[in-house]
């Protein structure tokens, strides 16, 4: 990202509990190496919407708000779960197999994604409002605005499943 070529690489470590107990190990660095370990149990993940949202931050401000994200992740598992419980309800399902689980996780991964930055937003007054300033900004609102699109269109399309299976079982 913005750091100096050569400059050294800069690296987090925080262990923690979730607000339910769980235990949560979060290791993340500026060459974009991220770790976390929930329970012991190692959670390997693509670091993408961490890479565009911290995009032109300073690398003290990129490690700050990603290992929130990780952590983030993880406070918000017990709210994320019911919307994967809403959309993995049995119902007769819309198109091809693959097409509807592919849909299904992006959309569940996409609210999750936004749950895991409003965890950010909400647990970090950085100073001079990093969240939102200087190249960040039009970044940053692509990202809600894309993520936000794919959960709330990709839960619909889920949902909408029930209705098609209605309408066949009719005849309509
Ligand atoms: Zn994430």
């Amino acid at each position: 990202m913005n750091e100096e070529p050569g400059s050294p690489v800069q690296e987090l470590h925080h262990a923690t509990r979730s607000w339910y107990g769980l235990p949560v190990e979060i290791t993340v660095s500026t060459d974009h190496y991220h770790r976390v370990v929930v329970g012991g149990l190692p959670l390997p993940h693509f670091g993408l919407v961490n890479l565009i949202a911290r995009w032109g931050l300073p690398p003290a401000e990129q490690l700050e708000q990603t290992w929130r994200h990780e952590l983030g992740h993880v406070q918000t598992l017990p709210l994320i779960l019911p919307h994967l419980l809403l959309l993995l309800w049995p119902r007769r399902r819309r198109g091809p197999r693959w097409l509807w689980w592919l849909v299904m996780l992006v959309a569940h991964q996409a609210a999750w994604e936004l749950a895991a930055e409003g965890y950010v937003i909400l647990s970090y007054r950085p100073e001079g409002d990093h969240l939102s300033s200087g190249k960040a900004r039009p970044l940053y609102g692509l990202l809600w605005g894309g993520m936000a699109a794919l959960a709330v269109g990709g839960t619909l399309w889920t949902l909408s499943s029930r209705a098609t299976g209605e309408q066949r079982e009719n005849g309509a």
